[in-house]
This record gives structure tokens, C-alpha cells and sequence, in this order.
């Protein structure tokens, strides 16, 4: 079988397609046969060495997959079932989602949901499935639309995309703060009812700000994320997801104590398994992005994959890519 692989070379990490013997599903395991896998912004850090994501190298990249059981060492799966898997140790522990055929511990593997085609659940993948768990938090907080605006970080790219998407479904007014002021239409398309350009921001200095957010999806982080904590309305609630812009955190206790906002923190990796089922759940359902079909999503195939992710690293990427594995049938 074909796999995307991640080698380190002369302490160089890089990737490359290989061919590999198809894995063997032991007891416990359940072997997929990969239609779809979907490039996360991870990915892109563990194929280029950006990120030390994956804990032994060589490794099949692909923290996603979506396909059908070829064969099962498991009871609740059999051949044929249409399944998905994202985040645990996909691609980071154990080789993930680029190749024909997959191989993981069947307490990992989700039935894909009624409501969703295989591609669309890629198109969704991690960074979907982010993207709900926000969405859900904060909704767990009290957010509801006609709160208030509702501000996204990061709009054009995987998770941002999704989160407006979804945000805009379910009637909020969204925001789409981006660095990408030339993509306005694409996210207008997706249903935000205003887009920031990120180099336009005033961020100012002051521990509180005027007050603007009723909730926010944050996926880049850093001095964007204190800003966001800064200019959060009265009960505002941020949904912390990600590091594209910096890993630090600075703010003062003011935004938590003088206007109750609250900081969640978002984790699709290690999401139990009963939540991981009920959101995929709504994400076939009442959180179903209008746009997986069309509009977010393209596909490309094994032999462009080595050569998509610089550009999530420079942030030059729009919406999901979502990789075809199906020629292999
Ligand atoms: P993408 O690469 O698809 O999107 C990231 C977007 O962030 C870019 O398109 C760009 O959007 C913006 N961006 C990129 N670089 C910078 C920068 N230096 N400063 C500010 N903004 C920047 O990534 P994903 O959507 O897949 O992931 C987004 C983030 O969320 C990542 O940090 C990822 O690690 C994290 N993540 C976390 C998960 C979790 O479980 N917590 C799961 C999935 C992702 P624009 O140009 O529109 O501003």
C-alpha cells in the first residue's frame, strides 16, 4: 500500500510516499480501508519538523481517516462498516491516516454518523470536530444568538472556516477576524456579517478594552487571544483552540473578575469517547456545516500531498484539503 511517510534524514525531518506492507488488525485493532483522510494544521507541523508532534520517526502522517472496516479484531466492528477516526494517537503514536490502509485500536474508531458522507466527515475532520466542541462550550456557557457578535480568529483557515460556518447556521452574527482581507468574499460566503483584517486591529494596552464579543473561537492565540480576553463583552466566553499566532497567553485577572468572562479550552484529541459520539452526532445533524460540499473543502490526491503543507505553516491556506484515496478501489 501507498502511505505518506515522515523520515528524519541526517536530522533533517521531511516526508515522501512510500510503499509499505498493508498492516495486520490484531486483537482489539480495526483495520480501515482509507477513502478520505483530511491536513490539519498539525499535520503540517509533524510532515516539515515545524512542530516535534509525532513521538518516533519514521511515521505515516494523518491525524485523520475516514473509510470502511476491511477487517476487525473487535465485535463492535465488522468488515464493510463505515467508520472514522480523529485525533488520540493518530499520526502522532502510531502511524495515521495518509495511506490506503489504516490500523487502530477500535476503542478510537467512530461509526460514521447518519447524516454524513465519508468526504464530509473529513471535510469536517479535527478541525470540524474543534470547531463543534467550541461551539458546544460555549453554547454549555449560555451563548446564544442575538447575544451578541460572535468573533472568529484565524476565519479563513480550517477551524475559522468551520466556525463561522456553523456559527452563521445556527443564526449568531459573526465576525471573521482574518489576515487574509482578500478572501472578505469567501468568508461572506460562509455567512459572516463583517470581516476584520488582522493587520487593521487596534489592540490597545489597556487590561480592559471596549467591550464588543459575546463569544469568540479563537485558533491563534498569542497576543490575539489577550486582546480577545481584553475586549470580551459582559459574559463573554472564548473558546481557546489553537497557536497559529503564538503560544503565550498575556492579559490581568480584570476580564474574569470585573466582567465574569470566561477562558474555555478546547481539546479535540483526548475528548472521551461518549461526547466524541454525540458530537459527531450533531455534527451530522443540528451542527452541520452548509458549506462541506462546496465552498470549504478541496481535495487533492497522495502524490500533492508532500507539497501542500508549507503553506499552512505560512498561513496561506483557505478552508479544508481533503485527501482522495479512493483511486485504490
Ligand atoms: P489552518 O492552517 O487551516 O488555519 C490557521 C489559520 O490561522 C490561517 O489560515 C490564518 O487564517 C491564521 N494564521 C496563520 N498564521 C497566523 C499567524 N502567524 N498569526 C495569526 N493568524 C495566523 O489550521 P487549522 O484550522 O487546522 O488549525 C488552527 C489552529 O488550531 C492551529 O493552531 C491548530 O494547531 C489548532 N487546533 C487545535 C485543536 C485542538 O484540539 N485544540 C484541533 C485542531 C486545530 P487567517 O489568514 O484567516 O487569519
Amino acid at each position: 500500500m501507498k502511505a505518506l511517510r515522515v523520515i528524519s534524514a541526517d536530522g533533517v525531518i521531511g516526508c515522501c510516499i512510500e510503499s509499505l506492507p498493508v498492516p495486520v488488525a490484531g486483537a482489539g485493532e480495526v483495520l480501515i480501508r482509507c477513502q478520505w483522510s483530511s491536513v490539519n494544521y498539525k499535520d503540517a507541523l509533524a510532515a516539515t519538523g515545524a512542530g516535534k508532534i509525532m513521538k518516533s520517526l519514521p511515521m505515516t502522517g494523518g491525524v485523520d481517516v475516514a473509510g470502511s472496516v476491511e477487517a476487525s479484531g473487535d465485535a463492535r466492528f465488522k468488515p464493510g462498516d463505515a467508520v472514522l477516526v480523529t485525533g488520540y494517537g493518530l499520526g502522532v503514536e502510531q502511524d495515521g491516516g495518509f495511506a490506503e490502509f489504516v490500523r487502530v485500536p477500535a476503542d478510537w474508531v467512530v461509526p460514521l454518523p447518519e447524516g454524513l458522507s465519508a468526504f464530509q466527515a473529513m471535510a469536517l475532520g479535527t478541525a470540524g470536530f474543534t470547531a463543534g466542541l467550541a461551539v458546544m462550550r460555549m453554547e454549555q456557557m449560555g451563548l446564544v444568538p442575538g447575544a451578541g457578535p460572535v468573533l472568529v480568529s484565524g476565519a479563513t483557515g480550517g477551524v475559522g472556516s468551520l466556525s463561522v460556518d456553523m456559527l452563521a447556521g445556527r443564526g449568531y452574527e459573526v465576525v471573521a477576524l482574518s489576515g487574509k482581507p482578500e478572501q472578505s468574499a469567501y468568508l461572506a460566503s460562509l455567512g459572516a456579517a463583517r470581516v476584520i483584517d488582522r493587520k487593521t486591529l487596534e489592540l490597545g494596552t489597556r487590561p480592559l478594552e471596549k467591550a464588543q464579543w459575546a463569544g469568540a473561537v479563537d485558533t491563534v492565540g498569542g497576543t490575539l487571544l489577550g486582546w480577545m480576553t481584553r475586549s470580551m463583552a459582559y459574559r463573554g466566553v472564548i473558546a481557546a483552540c489553537g497557536l497559529a499566532g503564538g503560544v503565550e497567553l498575556n492579559t490581568t485577572v480584570m476580564p474574569f473578575i470585573l466582567r465574569g468572562v470566561s477562558l474555555l479550552g478546547i481539546d479535540s484529541v483526548a475528548c472521551p469517547m461518549a461526547e466524541r459520539l454525540e458530537l459527531w452526532r450533531r455534527l451530522a445533524s443540528d451542527l452541520k456545516p452548509c458549506h462541506l460540499d462546496s465552498g470549504i473543502a478541496r481535495t487533492v490526491k497522495l502524490e500533492a500531498l508532500p507539497g501542500v503543507f508549507q503553506g499552512f505553516l505560512d498561513g496561506k491556506v483557505t478552508g479544508r484539503t481533503v485527501v482522495d484515496w479512493r483511486r485504490s478501489e
